[in-house]
């Protein structure tokens, strides 16, 4: 793949900031002309995973948890939709082994599917948490249902054609429903204060980069009503060392900011259609 064609909004108005990275001067994401999808084994949930974060996917359940039940308060209180948890139907795409779905179902939502590639992963939730699973890629799946609710946790980032996903997601999404995910984005401390390192350390299976502003841009395009965009983590120990003199004044100064702006390097984003 080196088209330098942007994949969300198909402008050929981009600028290469990188050997292989490109920012849209259309829609304002970044894009990655060599990009290489992988592969989600089980090494993957397993050994990767704890490569990078110092535990495997399983083991890392308690954290994965909380974090869910967070974004799944953040849901309830968007969601346009005047049901009871109960009566609403909610679909993961990439639901990894399973805990989104877990916390989701035990927060009242009864009905909850998932999408996952790895049979490894779409096993264990099968297995575990008794939740069904499609076991396929999300483009290659022909869904038959509507939803009132849509999550794709670090997913879209990772699609070769993400418009058409987009599309897909849109057209099986009840109206006043809400669409969240995360992903990567520009508006943040590594893009902004360290550029050279955020394009070495690209990883090479990431297509797309958001930002709040084109997001919002790009998303309200496609027809959704209503979209808030909040930071994914916030860390000021990547702007001055959490060694430094400066740092207990600067860190409560930076949350408010990050929490206003959305200036983070990873977004969640709740699009209301
Ligand atoms: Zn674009």
């Amino acid at each position: 793949m080196t088209s330098a064609q942007c994949p969300v909004c198909f402008s050929d108005r981009t600028i290469p900031i990188g050997d292989h990275i490109h920012t849209c001067n259309s829609c304002g994401i970044a894009f990655n002309s060599k990009f290489r999808p992988k592969r989600y084994n089980e090494s993957y949930f397993l050994d990767e995973y704890r490569h990078q974060y110092g535990k495997s996917y399983i083991e890392d359940y308690d954290a994965i948890y909380s974090v869910s039940k967070k974004r799944i308060a953040t849901i309830l209180q968007f969601i346009q939709l005047k049901k009871k948890p109960s009566g609403l139907s909610l679909l993961d795409i990439g639901s990894a082994a399973g805990f989104f779905l877990k916390c989701a179902r035990d927060r009242g939502i009864e009905r909850v599917h998932g999408i996952e590639i790895s049979e490894y992963a779409a096993g264990y939730c099968a297995d575990t948490f008794h939740i069904p699973v499609s076991r396929s890629s999300f483009e290659d799946l022909i869904i038959e249902n509507r939803y009132d609710i849509i999550t794709a946790w670090f997913f879209l980032e990772h699609c070769a054609d993400p418009a058409p996903v987009i599309d897909k997601i849109y057209s099986v999404l009840n109206n006043g429903g809400i669409f969240a995910f995360s992903g990567p984005s520009l508006f943040g401390p590594m893009f902004k204060f360290k550029r050279n390192a955020w394009i070495e350390t690209h990883p090479p299976d990431h297509r797309i980069d958001f930002s709040p502003r084109f997001v919002k841009a790009i998303f309200k395009k496609k027809g959704f009503r209503k979209i808030h965009v909040k930071p994914a983590g916030i860390h000021p120990e990547r702007i001055i060392s959490s060694g430094s003199v400066f740092f207990k004044p600067f860190s409560p100064v930076y949350r408010i900011f990050s929490r206003l702006t959305a200036f983070s390097d990873t977004i969640e984003v709740y699009a209301v259609k």
